[in-house]
């Protein structure tokens, strides 16, 4: 039994976690959990990063944290915890996956466009150093940090994510053209390691362009890696594609230490309806698996889950609306129902 560290969340983290769970636990997947305190109601005790000392010791002797969205206290100097989570354990790589679920109506499935794009988004640098400051009483300034080896880091994994994955191009997303130093180093790094893999297409796109081929073809990319702050929209485009936040896996991974969790956040709006779609949780649960070598869960979890999605049942937030919806709990027994089908 491998044992990983689970932090719930705020908002509908914890209806959303309880549901992945429980398809984890019918589907016999060999994990134990440690239940981790993280979130807001942490802070609201008192503690200053979100997060117990012990949670952050247990995460550290686990090196794998699942977790749901988190809520950062609204306010200066709280600084979010999802943030911190990544800086304190240089989870230098964001992964993020957008592939066409069948059953998930988008404009590109209606029109038989397959979408398969990996972002590896840079985790650490650029402006979430929250470095900035009034200058004047008119004047508010931010610094920016990129850095040779934060830039190759990533950049390399990346490389090999692409590598293994079988992917045919690798695109750097950038504005090289205006920030010509700091996102100048990025790409220059982005060329230097690209000699080391002949065997893939490594090319840029300036990232304005980039969001433009994106939503008019999108079919043509397969990884893209960009700098922190362009990777976290451009990250959010892609979700549009492929169906919405509900859909959008993701992973931070660092050499010590990987979380995985959804790219949306805590919805406020919903929390506590038992309303929430939980597949982009459960995606990035099977990308957990799949990272910790339990390959055969993964796959009949996820066999399961697009077998759901292909015949039509959904929650609110996507699926024909001539079709009624499911809740929470009723989508969650519906993919447990669903185990040995194949979609
Ligand atoms: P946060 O500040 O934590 O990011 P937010 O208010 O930005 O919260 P998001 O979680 O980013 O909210 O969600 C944006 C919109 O998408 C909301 O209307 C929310 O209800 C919807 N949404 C996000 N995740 C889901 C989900 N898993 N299921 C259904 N709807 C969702
Ligand atoms: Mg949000």
């Amino acid at each position: 039994m491998t044992r990983i560290a689970v932090a719930k969340g705020d908002g509908i983290g914890p209806e959303i976690m309880d549901a992945v769970l429980s398809v984890f636990s019918a589907a016999k997947v060999p994990l134990e959990y440690d239940f981790v305190d993280m979130g807001k109601w942490v802070f609201d005790k008192g503690y200053s990063n979100g997060m117990t000392p012990e949670a952050q010791q247990t995460i550290e002797s686990l090196g794998i944290l699942f977790k749901g969205p988190m809520e950062t206290p609204k306010g200066k100097g709280v600084k979010s915890v999802n943030v911190t989570a990544r800086k304190t354990w240089n989870t230098y790589a964001n992964k993020r996956t957008f592939q066409t679920l069948h059953g998930v109506d988008t404009v590109f499935s209606k029109a038989g466009i397959p979408i398969d794009i990996t972002i590896v988004r840079e985790n650490i640098e650029d402006t979430y150093g929250g470095i900035e400051h009034m200058l004047t009483h008119d004047v508010a300034l931010s610094r920016r940090f990129i850095t040779r080896p934060g830039s190759m880091q990533v950049i390399k994994y990346a490389f090999e994510m692409a590598k293994k994955k079988g992917a045919r191009r690798i695109t750097c997303g950038h504005k090289a053209n205006i920030m010509k130093i700091t996102d100048g180093l990025f790409l220059e790094v982005f060329y230097e390691v690209a000699k080391d893999y002949p065997e893939l297409k490594a090319d840029d796109v300036i990232v304005d362009d980039l969001c433009m081929k994106l939503v008019s073809k999108p079919d043509l990319f397969d990884v893209v890696v960009l700098t922190n702050l362009q990777g976290d929209i451009v990250s959010d485009l892609c979700a549009g594609l492929v169906g919405g936040l509900g859909f959008a896996p993701s992973a931070n991974i660092g050499d010590h230490i990987s979380i995985f969790e959804a790219v949306h956040g805590t919805a406020p709006d919903i929390a506590g309806k038992n309303i929430a779609n939980p597949t982009a949780l459960l995606l990035s649960g099977i990308g957990m698996l799949r990272h910790l070598g339990l390959m055969e869960s993964a796959a009949m979890i996820e066999n399961a889950l697009l077998f759901t999605l292909e015949s039509g049942i959904h929650t609110g937030d996507f699926g024909d609306k001539a079709v009624p919806s499911v809740n929470t709990t009723q989508f969650t027994e519906a993919i447990i129902a669903n185990f040995g089908k194949l979609p």
